[in-house]
């Protein structure tokens, strides 16, 4: 497994200093279960966050102090690919939110070859999967807010690229995609909004309103 999409370092770093919520993190520690690479980016943050605490005198952080963290970052050497899981194994802590591995998951069938399963919402941040048979998509969409997509079965493409097992998509609202699961097994992602998504059809956008995208 070679995970070609991963976050960025400014989002790596608020998740290694708490600053994330708890949707956001789900995804991103899901990730950091698959992968290592990024397991050590962060190690490496707290590791030189840890250290500005462990100061005895109080620290004045500046733009450049950042820049130095993350240029450490960069240097870290890459570490070897994690052992190989299950397409359908839930790495924790997804694991615990589903009481279970993916296959046990009870889907709603939105329409289309498409299953939703909420997991939970705090404030407007929201945390969900969604399942997509081969060659079906979520129509066209952009979003008001900041989305996180995790690819963890499958694969899906759309105009931004190809995502497949482990891969992690941000997308912002200026982007407007139409994301389509790849050929083969069924596609199935994990994903959190902190704002509904924006659907260009509004057949879509009804059916997407009534099951709390
Ligand atoms: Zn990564």
């Amino acid at each position: 497994m070679t995970i070609l999409h991963h976050p960025g370092d400014e989002l790596l770093l608020s998740y290694a200093a708490g600053a994330t919520d708890e949707a956001m993190s789900l995804v991103l520690a899901t990730h950091l279960a698959l992968c290592p690479q990024c397991r050590r980016t962060v190690a490496e943050a707290e590791a030189a966050g840890g250290a500005i605490l462990e100061g005895d005198r109080p620290v004045l952080l500046s733009d450049g102090a950042l820049q130095s963290v993350l240029s450490r970052l960069d240097t870290a050497p890459t570490a070897k690919s994690a052992a190989p899981l299950g397409a359908f194994t839930a790495p924790e802590p997804l694991r615990s939110y589903l009481g279970g591995d993916l296959d046990s998951v009870k889907w709603t069938n939105l329409a289309g070859g498409i299953y939703f399963k909420p997991l939970f919402q705090r404030g407007k941040s929201r945390s969900y999967l969604i399942r997509s048979k081969a060659g079906c998509g979520v129509g066209w969409h952009t979003h008001h807010g900041e989305e996180l997509t995790l690819c963890l079965a499958g694969g899906y493409t759309d105009e931004t690229g190809q995502y497949a097992r482990g891969d992690l998509q941000s997308t912002t609202p200026d982007i407007l995609h139409r994301p389509v699961a790849d050929e083969g097994e069924d596609c199935i992602v994990l994903a959190m909004s902190d704002a509904r998504l924006k659907f260009s059809s509004p057949i879509v956008a009804l059916i997407g309103r009534w099951f709390g995208f």
